[in-house]
This record gives C-alpha cells, sequence and structure tokens, in this order.
C-alpha cells in the first residue's frame, strides 16, 4: 500500500541551510510526513561526510514520526519506489532552479510516471540562499549564522579553522 501524505525531499544538503528548513516546514503543511534524503553521489565531492550531512539533520529535526532522516545512492526513483512514496519535494529558489528542476522533474517522471514533483517556494529572505554560496563565504573568513542553524555556523567555522 502507498502511503499518501508521505512525500521524499532528497538533497545534497552540504550543509543543511534555514532555506531547507523553510521548505521542510511549508512541506508539513501539506504532507504528514517527510523523509528527508540525503544524497550520497560518489561522483562529487562533499565537504561533509554522508554521516556528518545526516547528524546535522538529526539533531535539528528531532520527531521521525514528522521528518525521517534517511540517505539515498544511485537513482532517486529507485529509492522512492523502493520506500513506497508517492512524491517528491523540491524548493525553488530564483528563476536559476527553475530550468534544472523541470528537467528532473521531468525525467523522473519518465522514467516512473506515478511519482509527482511538488515544489514550495521559500520566504524571501532565503530565495538567494545556497549551501554552496555558504561554504564559499565561510572559506574566505565570513560568516551568515543568520542563514544557518547555529550547528551548522559551529561546524563550518570548524572546518575551516581545520583546514588552514
Ligand atoms: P541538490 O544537490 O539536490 O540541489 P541541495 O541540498 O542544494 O541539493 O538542494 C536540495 C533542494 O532544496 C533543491 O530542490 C533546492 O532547490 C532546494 N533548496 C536549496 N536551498 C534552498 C533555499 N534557500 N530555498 C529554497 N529551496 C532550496
Amino acid at each position: 500500500m502507498l502511503e499518501k501524505n508521505l512525500a521524499v525531499y532528497p538533497g545534497s544538503y552540504d550543509p543543511l541551510t534555514n532555506g531547507h528548513i523553510d521548505i521542510i516546514e511549508r512541506g508539513l503543511k501539506i504532507f504528514d510526513k517527510i523523509i528527508v534524503a540525503v544524497l550520497k553521489n560518489p561522483a562529487k565531492t562533499y565537504l561533509f561526510s554522508l554521516e556528518e550531512r545526516q547528524q546535522i539533520l538529526r539533531s535539528i529535526f528531532k520527531d521521525p514520526q514528522k521528518i525521517e532522516i534517511d540517505h539515498f545512492e544511485g537513482l532517486l526513483v529507485d529509492y522512492v519506489n523502493r520506500k513506497g512514496i508517492n512524491t517528491v519535494v523540491r524548493g525553488l529558489r530564483a528563476i536559476s532552479d527553475f530550468e534544472i528542476e523541470f528537467q528532473m522533474a521531468m525525467m523522473n517522471r519518465k522514467i516512473e510516471p506515478r511519482i509527482e514533483t511538488i515544489f514550495f517556494v521559500p520566504s524571501d529572505a532565503y530565495s538567494f540562499l545556497s549551501s554552496k554560496l555558504v561554504k564559499e563565504i565561510y572559506q574566505l573568513g565570513g560568516e551568515v549564522g543568520s542563514m544557518v542553524p547555529q550547528i551548522v555556523d559551529l561546524k563550518l567555522k570548524e572546518k575551516f579553522r581545520q583546514q588552514k
């Protein structure tokens, strides 16, 4: 039996930002439960290991009945099928996200027509925020504590202190 009120929110979360949290909170207005699925792509280099990325998420979201933290490797549709989920949640920031998100949603639909992708638009405070930008700022010695959870702020400072 497929669970109707369950959705998966896949992503790299390298690291988690307040933009991701905003999308998860909006998602919970519609879905009973969201599985935050952290992607492990062996072809990609991450700043935070899979374990670190999941640990950060687990320290923020403590109710597994509502928000479950998981990970996956390979095709999202395979993961979604394994879990028996109908819906994929993604975030749409400024126009730049549209093309790639549209391509991905269409491709996933081609492989598995059953799956629907639902997009949430973040608060405008986060519409220009990305994990990539956050990493660049900390790497250059800056900080954006209002854009990431406190644990991420601390961990980013730690990472870049270690690298110096
Ligand atoms: P991916 O590598 O899958 O893009 P990300 O962790 O960068 O992984 O993003 C996961 C999802 O969250 C994507 O749908 C992305 O558009 C969305 N997202 C990331 N940052 C924000 C933000 N600031 N506001 C809204 N959505 C966001």
